[in-house]
């Protein structure tokens, strides 16, 4: 048989853009799906045709090579796929947009969905990694069936609704749809007697308890896969996945910034004035701070490497001390007397001693002025 021109199959023109011939392409496709005419075997001769048109003339290159040549300039294998079963997996992309997320129309293995578990755990563990263990529900084959959901001596049935097939076609308008079968629910089975143990779902809920190891480095909202710990498959599907969210407790003391980690570091007036040395904490111990003479509320220091060191970083983050001057409260009557003499002594050369509050004075007074 001539091969037919692959403008014609799709009926447009040979000036048509991408769009028209996907557009042609979508039509064609419904109309020949083998799924949609199961007594029909001309259809599926169609349906190559129709595909083996759209993917040489959707491809620039081929379509080049086609205008120029005709068929013998395109391999007239390319795109053919081996037999029915591998077109209708190659096809499956139109079908997903179609159909909303269709699996295949002919097979009822599913895999399990993913499940997500958020796990909180302490900064410190955050930072150098750890071991935890968590329970988490799962549906577990039923022991009394052994899956099959029927009670122990039967044996599911095929599904009278939809013939085992587990989809159902609705005729909507123009449009027949193809849908998950209601009655049994994709599976193509149906349980006459169903299992006590398990209701006929074949499944039971239990709890499992996994061990999950954390990175060192981990930060907020990072995800750890446990693969094939989601939920079982559907008629022997693959499991899904388990996603174990990390969510930080907050730190009495640290707050994290990516790999940095921030701390206010409150000292008081006299040291902030005459300097000292200050104790602060870091992840791996104590540490001292060298406090300057003149240290000032807003002052950062920056401690190297005492950060935490990511997942995926070679270095570590810093530590960040952030100085707030205390002012001191509950002041002894002998106390508040040192202080009015401090005052008495700084008054005369106040730009000195305070040169902020001199200049936002003389500001303030500038701006009344202009007024
Ligand atoms: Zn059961
Ligand atoms: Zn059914």
């Amino acid at each position: 048989m001539a091969k037919r021109d692959f403008y014609d199959i799709l009926g447009v023109n040979r000036d048509a853009s991408e769009d028209e011939i996907k557009k042609a392409y979508r039509k064609l496709a419904m109309k020949y799906h083998p799924d949609r005419n199961p007594d029909n075997p001309k259809a599926e001769e169609h349906f190559k045709e129709v595909k083996e048109a759209y993917e040489i003339l959707t491809d620039g290159q081929k379509r080049a090579a086609y205008d120029q040549y005709g068929h013998a300039g395109v391999d007239p294998q390319a795109g053919m796929g081996g037999g029915p079963g591998n077109f209708a997996d190659a096809f499956g992309g139109i079908f997903d947009e179609i159909f909303g997320g269709g699996r295949g129309g002919r097979s009822n293995v599913y895999r399990g969905a993913d499940l997500r578990y958020n796990l909180e755990i302490t900064l410190e563990q955050a930072a150098f990694g750890t071991e935890t263990k968590i329970r988490i529900p799962t549906m577990e084959v039923c022991d009394s069936c052994r899956g099959s959901g029927a009670k122990s001596g039967t044996q599911p049935k095929t599904c009278p609704t939809c013939q085992g097939s587990g989809q159902v076609r609705l005729q909507q308008g123009f449009f027949s749809i193809q849908q998950t079968c209601p009655k049994c629910h994709g599976t193509g089975r149906f349980i006459a007697d169903p299992c006590g143990a398990c209701q006929g779902a074949g499944r039971v809920k239990q709890h499992k308890t996994l061990a999950v190891k954390i990175p060192a480095g981990v930060d907020e909202g990072d995800r750890i896969r446990l693969s094939g710990e989601g939920e079982h498959g559907i008629n022997s599907g693959p499991a899904g996945d388990l996603y174990v969210q990390i969510h930080l407790k907050p730190h009495p003391v640290f707050q994290r910034e990516q790999n940095h980690l921030h701390c206010e570091m409150p000292i008081s007036f006299t040291t902030a004035a005459l300097g000292g040395e200050i104790d602060i904490p870091t992840l791996d111990g104590a540490a001292k701070i060298r406090v300057p003479p003149e240290t000032q509320t807003g002052k950062t220091f920056r401690l190297k490497g005492k950060g935490i060191k990511g997942v995926r970083s070679h270095s570590h983050g810093d530590l960040l001390c952030h100085v707030v001057v205390e002012t001191p409260v509950h002041l002894t009557e002998r106390q508040k007397e040192l202080l009015r003499e401090l005052e008495e002594s700084s008054r005369e050369n106040s730009a000195h001693h305070n040169p902020r509050a001199k200049s936002w004075m003389d500001r303030v007074r500038d701006f009344f002025a202009a007024t």
